[in-house]
């Protein structure tokens, strides 16, 4: 396939044979053909340029096309691009272990290396399913998730996400039941009382002989709803976990490295966690990768227990290329005065977005780090608003009622202001 392709012919071949995410098949939307990124910018095959407002669905921290992360792809490709995982090691896959096992809570202090955020979420899992089998307790295998919470879209990953946008009626019996508490209503920067955690207690109290784990996305629930909540709840959450015996798990495949203003989101509470997933930002956008980490309590008790080991391992576990962008990703992120960045662009979304909270069509404009929501009281319709988007220069990807957007770090604060101004432009016209 040598010859150019053109736009339409790329869009015609692709409305053919591709299936698109969340996409109908027959009836599908408008796609944009991309030819090259970097910086901030979204290069279109037309040659238009589009100011980044996604990162890339969270990863893309430091801009596209990047010199530093360039480098170190190349340079590990002349070494090694992959090797097979079991029984086989190399030192970009013991060298990140190291650097999260340092980033992360001191309890944590193994790394189970996997290739997309949902099967980190799918490890999590089996680890907590098979630390109780392990340790004597098989009835524990169930879990409380989170109203609006979401984990992934494989099936242990999606039966924990928020049963009705997750539309888990289509999948009927397959999918594993689990429980529901509601979603944290108390703000960030406020204190739960005895209310806020009620029914998660109460849920606590009535299963925890069946429970596994609590698994939540800290202090922001990304996909299910772009909810801020308190870190106070984590931190009470915890207590409860403990006295009902049932294991913590958090989900910071969307907050890691940065997004809310922390490195990882718990940071905010102070809260450790018995398994922490982590993915998306992690290579910084460069390739997929993730990895599940779990205290001692839970690597002990699997190792020693029936099966003596756990029972997982993707082909591409611990893929070399992936392992060497995603340190180069991290020292990179640390090397800078990050805080500052993410604290600048917080004051830019802020500053931008506020106009919309006078537009009738608006229900709430929210802020936390690096990432700006704007929640319309109706559903947006996409056909006509991804148009508005890319006519006035951005890449935003609204879903539902929520118009939003986790740039780039290294986002300068002209571009913020035209990404703010054209999310508040869009929002105004379609009332
Ligand atoms: C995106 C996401 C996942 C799933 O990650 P994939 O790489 O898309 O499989 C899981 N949990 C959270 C919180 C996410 O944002």
């Amino acid at each position: 396939m040598t010859k150019t392709w053109s736009w339409r012919q790329l869009q015609a071949a692709d409305a053919q044979s591709i299936w698109h995410p969340y996409a109908s098949a027959t009836r599908a939307p408008e796609v944009y053909p991309v030819a090259s990124a970097a910086g901030v910018r979204l290069t279109l095959a037309d040659g238009r340029e589009l100011i980044d407002g996604m990162a890339s669905w969270w990863c893309a921290i430091h801009g596209y096309n990047h010199p530093v992360l360039n480098r170190a792809v190349q340079q590990q490709l002349e070494a090694m691009s992959h090797v097979m995982f079991g029984g086989l090691t190399h030192a970009p896959a013991v060298k990140l272990a190291r650097i999260l096992t340092d980033i992360t809570p001191a309890s944590l202090d193994r790394v189970f290396f996997s290739d997309s955020g949902s099967v980190a979420v799918e490890v999590a899992l089996k680890m907590a399913i098979q630390y109780w089998y392990s340790v004597g307790q098989p009835r524990k295998q169930k879990l409380i998730a989170l109203r609006n919470g979401y984990h992934g879209d494989t099936f242990g990953a999606m039966s924990l996400c928020d049963p009705d946008t997750g539309m888990h009626h289509l999948f009927g019996d397959v999918l594993p039941r689990h429980f529901f508490a509601p979603a944290p209503d108390v703000p960030f920067g406020e204190r739960c009382d005895e209310r806020s955690l009620s029914a998660m207690e109460e849920l606590l109290a009535a299963h925890h002989q069946d429970l596994a784990a609590v698994i939540v996305e800290p202090v922001v629930q990304g996909a299910g709803g772009m909810r801020f909540y308190s870190p106070d709840y984590l931190v009470q959450l915890r207590a409860l976990c403990d006295a009902f015996d049932v294991l913590l798990i958090f989900d910071e495949i969307a907050t890691g490295f940065g997004r809310t203003g922390k490195l990882f989101a718990l940071e905010h509470a102070g809260v450790d966690p018995d398994i922490l997933c982590v993915g998306k930002a992690l290579t910084g956008g460069y390739m997929t990768l993730a990895a599940t980490l779990c205290n001692r309590r839970i690597s002990q008790g699997i190792s020693e227990g029936e099966a003596g080991a756990f029972m997982h391992g993707p082909t591409f576990m611990a893929n070399p290329l992936a392992c060497a962008t995603a340190i180069a990703s991290i020292e990179l992120l640390l090397s800078q005065p990050w805080q500052r960045c993410v604290q600048r662009i917080g004051e830019g979304l802020e500053r931008g977005l506020a106009p919309a909270r006078e537009l009738p069509g608006v229900a709430d404009v929210r802020t936390l780090g690096a990432i700006g929501v704007i929640e319309l009281k109706q559903p947006v319709d996409m056909q006509q608003v991804q148009p508005m988007f890319v006519e006035r220069g951005v890449w935003v990807r609204p879903f539902g009622k929520l118009v939003y957007c986790m740039p780039p770090f290294i986002t300068n604060d002209q571009d913020l202001a035209a990404l703010t101004g054209a999310m508040v432009e869009t929002v105004a016209a379609v009332e």
